[in-house]
């Protein structure tokens, strides 16, 4: 079976973990401080925190924006479930906004006509909005950012997809329209550290209150203290955290990653294009871009006529070909239909559901792999 996704890992990396298994430290040591060096300085943000993944960087995130219990989050019904849940674990209430028709991110339009029915209905508007840039795309982060000035709520991108990626000029991650901006490096995202995730941020209390929920509430800084220290051994737990840490076996291989980025990102371009020249003659739609975001590409994602998209689907996963479904809308999952008995009106979402496909890409294709897939569409969809 050819892929929608995976890893590359070269002698490199191999390296560069072995090394840190001889090293004295496999967690807590130097590598993690200077792997979120290497990820804030590449995407240009103040702060980096890295979590064990990226759905602890969510959670954690959430938590420094003071998301509580009777709040409302707002996310994309197409994203991975964490997008959602990361809310749900803060007691927080979540409610979706459709995405845009084009490019499947949660559409601005559609939010500002959301933000301003709770404003003439006077019912509570969202504390956070969570963003996720599909695929590898940017949202509007623009109007997002100047939504969340006038509605006064906080932004949160869910980057999953997005490392290496960029919005009018700038790399995701630099928080220019955001609060916080987490990133993912599963497996199948654009680098790895196996399980991982970090969080950016240019907000210094932010920072601090993630680090600080990283690793159990506890800190070691005098100036935090309620009381002078005890002695050398002295800590003080003062909030109630996790143990959501990154090894340093992860940030050894995430550090190595990131010196390979720039080249996974022109790969995963290069074989957007040539998709792109193919199914052109085809009939699918082809990933619409806007011209102010340069995509990771981490997915490629098609649109199939709605009678054929279930045998083509298929057909193409009998031939071998992995062809995936990112994602089922978040609303229609069982969990969620046990938690509200709200009924949503999404129908680009679900539209979205009936037709959309995700072909392989990923960073050591073949061309023999990427013509496979290709003749094979072509075949599926006589
Ligand atoms: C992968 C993914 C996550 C979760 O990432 P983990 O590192 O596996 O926790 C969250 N949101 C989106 C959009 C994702 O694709």
């Amino acid at each position: 079976m050819i892929p929608y996704g995976k890893q590359d890992i070269n002698q490199q990396d191999i390296d560069a973990v072995i090394e840190v298994l001889k090293s004295d430290f496999l967690t807590q040591g130097p590598m993690v401080p200077e792997f979120e060096k290497a990820v804030s300085n590449y995407v240009g943000s103040n702060y980096g925190v890295a979590v064990n993944s990226a759905t602890s960087a969510l959670h954690l995130a959430c938590l420094a924006l003071g998301v509580n219990k009777g709040d409302l989050v707002w996310t994309s019904p197409i994203s991975f479930v964490a997008s959602a849940n990361c809310a749900i674990y803060c007691g927080a209430t979540v409610d979706f906004v459709d995405i845009d028709e084009k490019t499947y991110n949660l559409s601005s339009e559609k939010l500002l006509k959301k933000l301003i029915k709770c404003r003439e209905n006077n019912t509570p508007l969202p504390k956070v909005v969570i963003p996720v840039h599909l695929a590898g795309q940017s949202c509007d982060m623009q109007v997002i950012h100047k939504l969340s000035k006038e509605f006064g709520f906080k932004v949160l991108e869910d980057a999953s997809h997005a490392i290496g990626a960029k919005y009018k000029g700038r790399f995701i991650g630099s928080c220019e329209y955001s609060d916080i901006c987490v990133f993912s490096f599963h497996p199948v995202k654009i680098i790895t550290t196996a399980e991982g995730g970090l969080a950016t941020t240019n907000n210094d209390f932010l920072a601090e209150k993630m680090r600080l929920l990283r690793g159990h509430g506890i800190t070691r800084d005098q100036a935090l203290m309620t009381e002078k220290s005890h002695g050398p051994w002295y800590y003080q737990q003062i909030d109630l955290g996790f143990n959501y840490r990154m090894t340093e076996i992860q940030a050894a291989l995430g550090l190595s990653q990131m010196k390979r980025l720039n080249e996974f990102i022109e790969l995963r371009s290069t074989l957007a294009k040539n998709y792109d020249n193919r199914f052109n003659k085809l009939e699918v739609v082809t990933p619409f871009q806007n011209e102010d975001a340069l995509s990771s590409w981490h997915l490629y994602i098609i649109q199939v006529d709605i009678d054929k998209h279930r045998r083509v689907f298929k057909e193409l996963r009998e031939n071998g070909i992995g062809v995936n479904l990112h994602y089922i809308p978040i609303h229609l999952q069982p969990f969620h239909k046990k938690i509200t008995s709200k009924k949503y009106f999404l129908p680009n979402s679900e539209e979205y559901y009936e037709t959309s496909m995700s072909v392989p890409i990923f960073h050591g294709m073949e061309s023999e792999q990427q013509e496979k897939v290709m003749s094979c569409l072509g075949e599926a969809l006589q």
